[in-house]
């Protein structure tokens, strides 16, 4: 068993709706939903002209290894409609492995931590509620120091 934090993003239609039926899909498919954040409005990042974005965050227990989880957490989006436009466009739902354990990954497809959750307050918000403690693997400071950095 190991435990990964799941983050939780949308800006397309019943925001909310969209983002408890993700939790909902992950628990049918056995990750134990261990923590769930807040949701909080957030401003576009890097695709600046689109829809507010509801985020949160979820700490889950899994028997999946990292890559199965990735492929359980795209069919998850796909199942609920996501359709990829551009990068950082609009979503009905987007799901990013945040941690996992603190385990290091680098593949094509797929980096953990996520490459960009210590610049991200959206991310670390939410996180940092529910894993305040949590050490980054490479860069060993707590989520609730990367949020104290990032949150000006
Ligand atoms: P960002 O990753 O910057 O938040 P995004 O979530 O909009 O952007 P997507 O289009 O949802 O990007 O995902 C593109 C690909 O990113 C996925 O198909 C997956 O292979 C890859 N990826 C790499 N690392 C991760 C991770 N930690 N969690 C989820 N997807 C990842
Ligand atoms: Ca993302
Ligand atoms: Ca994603």
């Amino acid at each position: 068993m190991a435990t990964a934090c799941i983050g939780i993003g949308s800006n397309l239609g019943d925001r909310q709706a969209y983002c408890m039926d993700a939790i909902e899909r992950l628990r049918a498919a056995g990750c134990v939903i261990l923590k769930i954040s807040s949701f909080i409005e957030t401003e576009p990042w890097g695709l600046t002209d689109q829809p507010p974005f509801l985020n949160g965050a979820v700490l889950v227990e899994t028997v999946l290894p990292p890559h199965d989880l990735l492929k359980l957490l795209l069919s998850v989006e796909s199942s609920l409609g996501r359709i990829r436009t551009k990068p950082w466009g609009p979503r009905c739902i987007d799901l990013d492995i945040l941690l996992y354990d603190s385990t290091v990954v680098e593949s094509s497809e797929l980096t953990i931590p996520h490459p960009l959750l210590h610049t991200r307050a959206f991310a670390l918000e939410p996180l940092a509620e529910i894993v305040p403690d949590a050490v980054h693997p490479l860069l060993n400071k707590t989520i609730r120091e990367l949020f104290r950095e990032v949150h000006q």
